[in-house]
């Protein structure tokens, strides 16, 4: 892989001590940062080198939940004026049931695009999934660093469910296929919810500390899941979860959004980690703003990512308007102290902690993954310029991503993937589109 050089640009590296480095130079060797500092480094005819000038460079975002199959291609078809359980059960649950494999594949490269060209470097896969080779081809075509994770759920009459002791298998034979530490890496994944039996939730946990990979599954975006655990055992959704050894520090629970005092306690204490993505629950009305505490979890410790979510929840994969989102929501409810700054590490070095890649990713320093985002800086949508950190997060400057890098490859360069044809992409997802929604039934 070629030696990179990125020149002068004002670089906000998010290392410890947060600094900014006005005009300065990365150089990049083997896919790691192997030198960062002010000014424009040592000149070498050998290197590519990247002229930032009138730039702005961060580290790439991570996006902690981010569906790669089903919704892409149906993306802002779902109405936004029917309840989040209509939006699952009418519309995504039948267009995940007609997925082709080939679907998956172009559903995943058009969201790994998508979230590569708004500065997103690192995602994590939701977990509806079919066909994952399929999906970790797509990625890998876009060239963008994910996790995959298989579809796991055990109750009856649902796409893709099977017994417990199959779904198991499945996900570890998906885990040794794509292990951990490659750009692309299998997760023990779960739909979650109140969609798995007591022997597949404890099995799977049991799995993923066997195979010292993450898990991740959906949890209480509404009160629903409680709810229907409290049918089941009597207990909450987490203090089932925590009765059947679940929680650890390698679970990574998607939404968290109603949850009681002991709940919030035992996420806490088992130093579990949430991935937060306000924008969906906006759009699906899931009561974000009156329950969410999100911010609170924080202000305790706990370990907090920020995702997208869905195509028809978040239907945009820009991290920063979420982490606008997330600091707009927090200052709304009385967080003042809670500012662009801390919005924006969630997106990176926080998001890494809550993933477990801080070792790789989240912050630009010697030694780790070069991955990282090229705004251009010098137009209309920056003007003057102000406060990096506020304008990245406030400013909605998502579209000035010029070009980006993961793992030392060029995967974006002048707004353009370097990997995949866009225009023969993009007419293939509305065919599929059409012929999807045909044969799920959905006459749109
Ligand atoms: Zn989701």
């Amino acid at each position: 892989m070629a030696k990179l050089i990125i020149t002068g640009g004002d670089i906000v590296t998010m290392n410890p001590g947060r600094e900014e480095i006005v005009g300065g130079h990365i150089v990049v060797e083997d896919g790691l940062i192997t030198a960062l500092g002010p000014g424009q480094g040592v000149p070498d005819p050998e290197a590519v080198v990247i002229d930032a000038a009138g730039c702005v460079v961060t580290p790439g975002l991570i996006n902690a939940h981010q569906h790669f199959t089903g919704d892409p291609l149906v993306a802002c078809c779902i109405p936004d004026t029917i309840t989040s359980n209509e939006a699952i059960f009418e519309w995504a649950v039948p267009i995940h049931e007609h997925h082709t494999a080939d679907d998956d594949e172009v559903a995943a490269t058009l969201t790994a695009l998508q979230c590569l060209r708004t500065g997103t470097t690192t995602a994590v896969e939701a977990g509806t999934v079919a066909h994952p080779e399929r999906v970790a081809a797509g990625m890998t075509a876009a060239g963008i660093r994910a996790t995959l994770g298989r579809w796991g759920w055990d109750v009856p009459d649902v796409p893709y469910g099977a017994p417990a002791d199959e779904v198991l298998a499945l996900q570890r034979s998906l885990v040794a296929g794509w292990p951990a530490g490659g750009r692309v890496e299998g997760w023990v994944t779960l739909v979650g919810h109140a969609l798995a039996s007591d022997e597949l939730l404890a099995g799977a946990a049991e799995l993923s500390r066997e195979l010292g990979v993450n898990l991740t599954m959906h949890m209480s975006p509404t009160p629903d899941d409680s709810a229907e655990y409290r049918e089941r055992s009597g207990k909450s959704a987490i203090e089932h979860l925590a009765s059947l050894d679940v929680l650890g520090p390698n679970v990574l629970i998607a939404h968290a959004v109603h949850l009681d005092d002991a709940e919030l306690d035992l996420l806490l204490e088992h130093d579990v980690s949430i991935a937060y993505c306000p924008w969906a629950y906006l759009r699906l009305g899931q009561g974000v703003s009156i329950s969410g505490r999100h911010i609170e979890f924080v202000e305790r410790g706990g370990r907090l990512a920020l995702g997208a979510d869905a195509a028809n929840a978040g239907d945009h994969r820009d991290l920063l308007l979420t982490a606008a989102v997330t600091a707009g929501l927090a200052r709304d409810i009385g967080y003042d102290q809670f500012g662009s700054a801390n919005a924006l590490a969630h997106a990176t070095i926080e998001g890494a902690r809550a993933v477990g890649m801080t070792d790789r990713v989240g912050s630009l320093e010697v030694g780790k993954a070069a991955d990282l985002v090229v705004f251009d800086a010098s137009g209309l949508d920056w003007g003057a310029r102000g406060d990096l950190t506020m304008q990245l997060v406030w400013g909605n400057i998502g579209s000035t991503v010029r070009d980006v890098i993961v793992d030392g490859e060029l995967v974006i360069r002048d707004r353009a993937s370097t990997k995949v044809d866009e225009a023969e992409l993009i007419a293939e997802s509305r065919d599929r589109k059409a012929s999807l929604l045909r044969r799920a039934g959905i006459d749109r």
